[in-house]
């Protein structure tokens, strides 16, 4: 059996998609998109053209392993968005994946006081999630590879002439 979840460029297309049409249907009107960076970043822009939400806002959050990996907890990276900014708003967070949850909880606290309606939409949700997304377009227990983050970065070709 595959042990692996692979999203392709190509699926990602229709996910993203799918998941906007689903969003509509259900008659969500988001004022804001709330991306999570990195991750987030392409499934927000293409949610925002599908739903026509031109206001979209970056959170950088990151995964910390603590001392001796026993206390995982994500935290936010600056620059932290204004919260004023998410006052009586409706707020779509998206995000690529809900794994344990904690991302989202995360960015679901900093912005719920203040918003008029938050809700969350991701490609992929996990099981164990803490936080049920309200918009998913698959559920799995894999491991997921992601067409952004399955190649390792750009180095330097091996005799390639950069200043020619
Ligand atoms: P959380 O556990 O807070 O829900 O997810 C934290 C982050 O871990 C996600 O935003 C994502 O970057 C990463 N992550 C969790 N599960 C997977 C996975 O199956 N594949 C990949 N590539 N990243 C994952």
């Amino acid at each position: 059996p595959d042990e692996r979840e692979t999203l392709t460029w190509q699926i990602f297309g229709e996910a993203s998609r799918s998941l906007a049409q689903a969003i509509h249907e259900d008659g969500y009107e988001p004022d804001i998109i709330l991306s999570i960076v990195r991750g987030g970043l392409f499934v927000a822009g293409a949610l925002g053209y599908a739903l026509d939400v031109k206001n979209l806002h970056t959170m950088n959050v990151e995964f910390y392993d603590g001392i001796g990996s026993t206390l995982d907890m994500p935290v936010m990276l600056p620059p932290v968005p204004n919260a004023i900014d998410f006052s009586e708003k409706k707020i779509l967070i998206a995000d690529d994946v809900a794994d344990t949850g904690k991302t989202l909880e995360l960015v679901k606290d900093f912005v719920k006081d203040h918003v008029a309606d938050v809700r969350t939409a991701v490609i992929y949700e996990k099981p164990n999630s803490l936080v049920k997304c309200e918009y998913v377009w698959k559920r799995t227990d894999k491991w997921i590879n992601f067409p952004w983050s399955t190649l390792p970065p750009v180095t330097k070709r091996e005799g390639q002439v950069l200043d020619a």
